[in-house]
């Protein structure tokens, strides 16, 4: 059946649609639905800054905790523009399913505020998020609510979030965030780890086309955290990335990129990407998507793959890096061209498991070697795409469907175990 939504670029409607999909196919009774559709809480808050040309400013900040029920709500916090009320919402849902899906015992919550991180100064972003961070602080906390970077946000603003939460709590508390530097209680392996968890599932899934790593075609959309660490590390694993590009622009070349030479180019030259020397066809970001690729790796924004594009997405396997890079209609026109669809709630699943790990080292107080860190990531993902792929093909569904199906009955069994209080 085709699926319906009004507005296709409303991430919101989006989640809701695939929640809604899912919950029908598990045949999940009235009230259950109800409860795991609509979010546990939601803060707005306007948060008060002193510019540094001594106006005073008021930003608008949401955290949105869509489940508690597994555990503490987790998820990022994006400082962006564009970030609107229903697209916090639609991210917290993500979170919860996610982390059901590679089966951490986290709920799901994300945060957001309407600002340009680019055009304000490091100390207009620390003044703000201290004063978010304040206003949250009876919401989160290591038992409540872990948040992280997200767009727009770095392990800096996860420093200033701890420091000003342990100032509350009148004790060092590293646990209350994650994504955070290694010096203050960070993971090693966290940087890499959602890029390390793209080429894992990855693996997988050319494992089981029955194709090879050497040769296969992979074009990458997004350059930052997700996009550089995941071509960075399936072209040292013998793929070939013959497409990258980040939000200037995008180049294709059939020959395949060295790799560590764009990364030189763009992080440490600050250069413009399309710009890369004998770097082949320039296009731009979104018509990258419509090369001729094994692998497609969109890892910048929502929304990329719609119904007036997917027709032309020429690729074997879909691995989202990005949250929702695909709406609905799109992937009923995927469906009939045969893409196998690693879904962006197991795909891009690796970095709230390594969270989840800096959260368990954080609070036991003792750190583990990288390789550690990596095999256990290694473990949680392998595992995740196998309990999924193998549910897609007993229940006759795809493997989106399959993530949110075996998402939403964790969380209803976990809420039917402890029950309503009062
Ligand atoms: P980032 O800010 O580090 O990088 C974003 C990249 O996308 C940049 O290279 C930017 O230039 C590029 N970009 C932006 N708009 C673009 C456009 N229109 N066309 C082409 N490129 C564009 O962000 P990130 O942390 O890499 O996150 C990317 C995506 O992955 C987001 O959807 C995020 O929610 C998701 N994600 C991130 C993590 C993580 O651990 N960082 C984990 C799970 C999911």
């Amino acid at each position: 059946m085709p699926t319906v939504v009004t507005n296709e670029l409303n991430v919101y409607e989006c989640a809701e649609a695939r929640f809604e999909a899912a919950a029908a196919k598990l045949g999940l009774e009235d009230g259950l639905y109800r409860y795991l559709k609509y979010p546990n809480k939601e803060i707005t808050i306007y948060i008060p800054v002193t510019m540094d040309d001594g106006r005073m400013e008021v930003f608008v900040g949401y955290r949105v905790q869509h489940s508690l029920v597994r555990g503490p709500g987790k998820g990022g916090i994006r400082y962006s523009p564009n970030v609107t009320l229903d697209e916090v919402r639609a991210l917290a849902s993500w979170m919860t399913w996610k982390c059901a899906v590679v089966n951490i015992p986290f709920g799901g919550a994300k945060g957001g505020v309407i600002c340009d991180p680019e055009k304000m100064s490091i100390k207009e972003l620390e003044r703000m998020t201290r004063r978010y961070t304040a206003e949250l602080s009876d919401f989160i906390g290591p038992e409540r609510d872990v948040p992280a970077p997200d767009l727009g946000t770095n392990e800096k603003v996860m420093a200033w979030m701890m420091d000003t939460y342990s100032m509350h709590m009148r004790h060092t508390v590293t646990a209350v965030v994650t994504g955070k530097p290694l010096d203050l209680g960070g993971s090693r392996g966290r940087r890499e780890a959602t890029g390390r968890g793209v080429l894992m599932v990855c693996d997988k899934a050319i494992e089981k086309l029955g194709m090879r790593r050497e040769g296969c075609r992979v074009v990458i959309q997004g350059f930052g955290n997700v996009g550089s660490m995941s071509a960075e590390l399936m072209h040292d694993a013998g793929y070939k990335i013959v497409g990258v590009a980040d939000i200037h622009g995008g180049l294709y070349n059939e020959r395949g990129f060295d790799i560590p030479k764009v990364i030189d180019w763009v992080h440490t030259q600050h250069k413009p990407l399309p710009d890369f020397p004998g770097g082949g066809a320039k296009m731009s970001g979104q018509e990258l998507l419509f090369q001729p690729t094994d692998i497609l790796i969109p890892a910048a924004i929502e929304n990329q793959i719609t119904s007036q594009n997917a027709h032309r997405v020429q690729t074997k396997i879909l691995c989202e890096g990005a949250n929702g890079p695909t709406t609905p209609p799109a992937d009923d026109i995927l469906r009939g061209k045969d893409v196998f669809i690693l879904p962006d709630i197991l795909a891009n699943a690796g970095g709230v498991t390594v969270s989840y790990f800096e959260w368990v080292q954080d609070r036991g107080g003792f750190f583990w070697r990288e390789s550690e860190v990596n095999e256990r990531l290694k473990d949680v993902m392998e595992r995740s795409f196998d309990e999924i792929v193998r549910y897609a093909e007993s229940h006759g569904v795809n493997n989106r469907i399959a993530a949110y199906m075996v998402a939403i009955d964790r969380v209803a069994f976990a809420l039917k175990l402890r029950g309503l209080y009062a």
